[in-house]
């Protein structure tokens, strides 16, 4: 890497922190779509400056992120993520799921589209505060407009 490209990427750096720091919501945006971009790609995490600039533009250019359920397609009150796979559900859906499936003596499938994970668990969920506060933000800032 010469010089110049080091200032360049700095400086690029820099116009990104400053988008940051618009406000604590972009950081845990940021934060949040580090640890999808890993549930996406089960590639080993690499937080190159490159990576982290890109993550900051994508971070600041997606502002509108999906709080929908993926088994109720509403927007989920109480946000859980899966550790292993890193999809949300809202917890009650996933637990009622879980429970069905364990009544039929069946694994619970995750039920993202695509997702490899065929075996949830009520113990591979943990409540996301920060999620959860973000939809509540963000249902204050619609019910504005
Ligand atoms: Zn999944």
């Amino acid at each position: 890497m010469s010089l110049s490209a080091v200032n360049g990427a700095l400086s690029n750096l820099k116009s990104c922190l400053a988008d940051i720091a618009t406000g604590m919501d972009i950081v845990t945006d940021v934060a949040i779509d580090v640890v999808e971009s890993q549930g996406k790609h089960s590639e080993p995490a690499s937080f190159s400056l490159e990576t982290m600039i890109l993550d900051c533009d994508i971070a600041v250019t997606q502002s509108q992120v999906n709080f929908t359920c993926p088994l109720t397609q509403v927007e989920m009150l109480k946000p859980v993520k899966n550790k292993k796979c890193n999809h949300y559900y809202d917890e009650s859906a996933i637990l009622d799921l879980i429970k069905t499936k364990r009544n039929l003596k069946k694994k619970c499938r995750c039920p993202v589209v695509g997702c490899e994970n065929t075996d949830v668990k009520e113990s591979d969920l943990v409540l996301d505060q920060i999620l959860r506060r973000r939809i509540q933000n963000q249902k204050k800032k619609n019910s504005k407009n």
